[in-house]
């Protein structure tokens, strides 16, 4: 069958590749796949900086942003034919550490977890894949093929979760929220902070185009430019860009008691000196968190899956700039003006 392949380590790698069926090992759920996102995380292993393929092998089938049509699913499984599911990203370390044993494989402790299409395991850009119940999540009725945005989706329900986590140890209004960057990742944040009822900003270099419309649309704010150029104070801010100077003049904008969470990483190299005496002073007498956030649990994707069912599908619908055939799908790699999140068509 066809698949989106590369050689992890080996830039410029990606291809059309030839691969068997998926292996039974992977699930008795078969599913046809319709569609899989691409984002810079497959950016990231087509050139060859990050990925693994599975033990014993050296092609690794990408995409980790999978939605399918279930082909055959056993009884009791909870899923029949016909059912579009998407499959959760990562799978507990072996070992497991406490908090995979928990159940938490998004807070594993030890880095031996696996991700499908991403660390040593196949991904879900193939013709066909595998997937086992409890890690397939059924698409809400309705989103059909919006369905393809559930995983970037679910990366910021567990950022925003935390937010409201942290936000409960004492007094605090959920008030103003600042989203440094307009790609998936912040819209998404837009969204999930406007469905809580929070006054949103969004600052991205972009002047104009989609991504103002799309904050536009939802009754936030647009700042196009630099974040040190916005006059706001935010409660909550969270940084989706990962550049350094970006990060350091959101946090500047943090009132006290304030909660920012980092979900970007840039892997360009580091630029910008953080004065940590300076950063302890300012954190300590304004009794500031600044936290990290990666991947998702398995709530945090019901939680995503709530969200977009809540959403406008015309806006949802708007984040899918562009729709590569299976057959062409390194051309989805190619970052093109005005991208937002670019998809490829697995039966095309
Ligand atoms: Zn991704
Ligand atoms: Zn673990």
């Amino acid at each position: 069958m066809r698949a989106m392949t590369v050689h992890p380590g080996r830039g410029g790698s990606a291809s059309m590749g030839d691969v068997p069926e998926p292996a039974s090992a992977d699930g008795t759920l078969l599913v046809r796949g319709r569609l899989v996102g691409v984002c810079g995380t497959d950016r990231e292993i087509a050139e060859g900086g990050y990925g693994t393929a599975p033990d014993g092998e050296d092609l690794l089938v990408l995409g980790h942003e999978g939605l399918g049509e279930v082909v055959e699913a056993p009884a009791g499984s909870g899923f029949e034919p016909g059912d579009l599911v998407v499959g959760i990203v990562r799978r507990p370390d072996p070992v497991p550490c406490p908090a995979c044993g928990a159940g938490d494989w998004d807070m594993c402790r030890n880095g031996r977890y696996t991700e499908r299409g991403i660390v040593g395991r196949h991904g879900y850009g193939s013709e066909l894949w595998r997937l086992e119940p409890e890690y397939a999540i059924g698409v809400p009725a309705g989103l059909h093929r919006l369905g393809v945005l559930l995983e970037p989706t679910s990366v910021l329900a567990k950022a925003w979760e935390q937010v409201d986590r942290i936000s409960a140890r004492a007094f605090f209004v959920p008030g103003r929220a600042l989203v440094t960057g307009a790609g998936p990742i912040g819209l998404m944040a837009c969204l999930l902070g406007v469905q809580r009822g929070y006054e949103v900003h969004v600052v991205d270099l972009a002047a104009d185009g989609p991504k103002r419309a799309l904050v536009e649309a939802l009754g936030a704010r647009y700042h196009s430019g630099d974040a040190a150029g916005i006059d706001i104070e935010a409660d909550v801010v969270i940084e989706c860009t990962g550049v350094g100077s970006v990060v350091h003049a959101a946090g500047q904008k943090l009132t006290s008691g304030g909660i920012m969470c980092l979900t970007g990483i840039m892997s360009s190299p580091p630029t910008l000196d953080v004065d940590a005496t300076q950063m302890n002073r300012a954190m300590v007498l304004r009794n500031a968190v600044l936290f990290g956030s990666v991947n998702a649990g398995r709530r945090h994707w019901y939680q995503a899956a709530d969200s977009l069912a809540a959403a406008d599908p015309t806006w949802l619908g708007g984040l899918i700039t562009r729709t590569v055939p299976l057959g062409d799908w390194t051309q989805a790699l190619r970052r093109e003006q005005d991208d937002i999140k670019v998809v490829v068509d697995l039966q095309g």
